[in-house]
C-alpha cells in the first residue's frame, strides 16, 4: 500500500510537485512548463476502483494520490457506509486510516507534518474518497481538517500552529468550521456571534449561535468566524469579524449543542452549537482582530474546489452503478441499457460530469499557480471555483437521479447505495455557497449586470 508520508513514490513526487510550481511560467500560469509536462503528464488510467472517468492529463502526482486513496478506501466498502448511515454513527476509523497515513495534511507544509502538496492533490483525493462509495458522508468527515486548517497554517501565530496543525494532521485533534448562522444565512458579514475581549486583555468571551456545524460533536477544535466590532464601529463590514481557532472544551461552561436531524450524510453530525459567554484564551486569534473575513476569503475558493471535488467523485460513483445495473438488468428479454431512454439520460450524464472534472481542475490548477503567480487574480480564481463548484453540484445531481431511476424500484432500496448518494448530492447545491448566490455572483462579476444582494 501506498503511503503519502512514508512512501518514496509520493516522498518523490512530493519533492517532484514542489518542484514543477518552482518553475511554473508566470506569463501562461495554466500550462506546466515543458519539461514538467512531459514528466508529470500521463495517459495511464489509474483504475484502482472502476471508474468511468478519464484521467488523461492528471499529472502523475495526482494520479499516485487517487490510486493510494483508491487502496485505502476499498478497507471501508459501500457496507460500512450504509451502517454508518443508517445507525448515524460518526466513522471514526476511517478518518484515523486517513490521519494514519499521513492524508489529512495533504495540502499543508511539510514542516508542520503535512505534505506540501497542492489543492490540485486535495482535489482528486476529496473526490476519491466521495466516488469509493463513502458519498459525501466520506468526504465531510475529513474535510474541514484538510481546508479550515489553510487560513490557520497561514496566519496563525507560529505557537499557535505549532500546537494545532501537526495534531490536526496526525488525528489526535478533530476540527470543524465555524460560520453559519441561524439570523445571517449566507449573509455572513451580519453574523452575530460576538467574541468580546475581557477587561484584562487575556481572553475572548464568545456568545452566540452557530448552526449547521458539521463534525462539532467529534472536533476538539473549531475555526470560528465571529464579530469583534459591532458593523457601525468600523468603516468595512468586513473589519468587524474576527477569527478564532478555539478549544471545544465540553465540561467549561457555556458551550452547548445539539444534532440536526437531516437527510443525508447521516453518519456525521451536523450541529446547532450555542455559546454563552464562553471564554477563550486570547491566543485563540488568527492573524488580527478584524482580518477574519479577508483570511476565510483565502480559503473559499480552495472549499468550492475540494467540494466540486466531492459532487464529482459523487456523480461518477452513481454513474458507473447505474451504467452497470443497466447492462445487467433484463426486462422484456433484454437488458434495460438497450432502451435509449435508459442509455441517453445515462450518456448525458457522463459529458456533463467529464465537462465539470474539466471545469474542477482547471480552478484547482488556477488556484495552485496563483499561489505563487502574483498576475492570476483572486476574482478569476473566484470565477473559476464557483463555476467548477456549481457545475458539478449540477453534474452530480443529474447522475445521481438517473441512477435511482435507471435502477426502478431498487433505486429505493438502501442496499443499492443510489439512493444515499442522491440524498447527499444535495450538498454541494447548497453547502458552502449555495446555488442561486453563485448565480449571483457570476452575474455581477462576469456579466457586469448590476449587483442583486
Ligand atoms: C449538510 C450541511 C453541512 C454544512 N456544514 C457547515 C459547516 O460545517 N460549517 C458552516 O459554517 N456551515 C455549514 N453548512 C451551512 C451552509 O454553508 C449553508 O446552509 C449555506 O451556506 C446556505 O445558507 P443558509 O442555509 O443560511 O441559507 P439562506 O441564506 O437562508 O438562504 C436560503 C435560500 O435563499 C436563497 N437566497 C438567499 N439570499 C438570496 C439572494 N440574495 N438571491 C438569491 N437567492 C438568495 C439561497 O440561495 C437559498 O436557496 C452546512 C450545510 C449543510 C446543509
Amino acid at each position: 500500500m501506498l503511503r503519502p508520508l512514508s512512501s518514496a513514490r509520493l516522498q518523490f513526487t512530493s519533492r517532484f510537485w514542489r518542484h514543477s510550481q518552482r518553475h511554473v511560467h508566470h506569463k501562461h500560469p495554466i500550462q506546466p512548463p515543458h519539461h514538467v509536462q512531459s514528466l508529470a503528464f500521463s495517459s495511464t488510467p489509474a483504475r484502482r476502483f472502476d471508474s468511468l472517468m478519464d484521467t488523461t492529463n492528471f499529472t502523475e502526482t495526482q494520479l499516485t494520490v487517487r490510486s493510494a486513496i483508491a487502496t485505502l478506501c476499498s478497507k471501508f466498502p459501500p457496507s460500512y457506509w450504509q451502517h454508518h448511515d443508517a445507525t448515524e454513527t460518526d466513522p471514526t476509523d476511517f478518518h484515523a486510516a486517513l490521519a494514519a497515513d499521513g492524508w489529512l495534511g495533504i495540502a499543508l507544509p511539510e514542516s508542520l507534518g503535512g505534505s506540501g502538496l497542492g489543492i490540485s492533490e486535495a482535489t482528486i483525493m476529496m473526490q476519491t474518497i466521495a466516488e469509493s462509495g463513502a458519498g459525501m458522508a466520506g468526504a465531510q468527515a475529513i474535510h474541514a481538517n484538510v481546508y479550515a486548517t489553510q487560513p490557520l497554517a497561514k496566519f496563525g501565530r507560529r505557537e499557535q500552529v505549532e500546537e494545532t496543525i501537526p495534531r490536526i494532521v496526525d488525528g489526535t485533534w478533530r476540527t470543524c468550521f465555524g460560520v453559519t448562522e441561524p439570523n445571517a444565512g449566507l449573509d455572513t458579514l451580519r453574523l452575530s456571534t460576538t467574541a468580546t475581549r475581557t477587561q484584562d486583555g487575556s481572553a475572548y468571551a464568545i456568545s452566540g449561535q452557530k448552526i449547521w456545524i458539521t463534525c462539532a460533536q467529534v472536533a476538539r477544535k473549531m475555526i470560528l468566524l465571529a464579530r469583534t466590532k459591532a458593523r457601525e464601529e468600523v468603516g468595512k463590514p468586513s473589519e468587524a469579524l474576527s477569527l478564532f481557532c478555539i478549544d471545544l472544551d465540553r465540561n467549561s461552561p457555556g458551550l452547548s449543542m445539539r444534532k440536526i436531524r437531516k437527510m443525508g450524510g447521516r453518519a456525521v453530525d451536523a450541529n446547532e452549537v450555542f455559546f454563552d459567554n464562553y471564554v477563550v484564551p486570547s491566543s485563540a486569534l488568527i492573524g488580527e482582530e478584524g482580518q477574519g473575513f479577508k483570511i476565510i476569503l483565502h480559503g473559499m475558493n480552495a472549499e468550492r474546489c475540494l467540494l466540486a471535488g466531492e459532487a464529482l467523485g459523487l456523480g461518477y460513483a452513481a454513474l458507473n452503478r447505474a451504467a452497470k445495473y443497466a447492462r445487467e438488468r433484463v426486462v422484456f428479454e433484454r437488458p434495460i441499457g438497450m432502451n435509449q431512454g435508459i442509455a441517453h439520460p445515462l450518456a448525458d450524464a457522463y459529458m456533463k460530469l467529464e465537462a465539470a472534472k474539466l471545469a474542477t481542475y482547471h480552478a484547482a490548477q488556477l488556484y495552485d499557480a496563483s499561489t505563487t503567480d502574483p498576475s492570476i487574480k483572486q476574482d478569476a480564481v473566484g470565477i473559476a471555483a464557483n463555476s467548477a463548484k456549481y457545475v458539478a453540484a449540477e453534474a452530480a445531481f443529474t447522475a445521481c437521479e438517473r441512477a435511482v431511476l435507471t435502477h426502478g424500484g431498487m433505486g429505493y432500496a438502501a442496499e443499492y447505495d443510489v439512493e444515499r448518494w442522491l440524498r447527499e448530492c444535495f450538498v454541494p447545491r447548497i453547502a458552502p455557497v449555495s446555488r442561486e448566490m453563485v448565480l449571483n455572483f457570476m452575474s455581477e462579476k462576469v456579466l457586469g449586470l448590476p449587483r442583486s444582494y
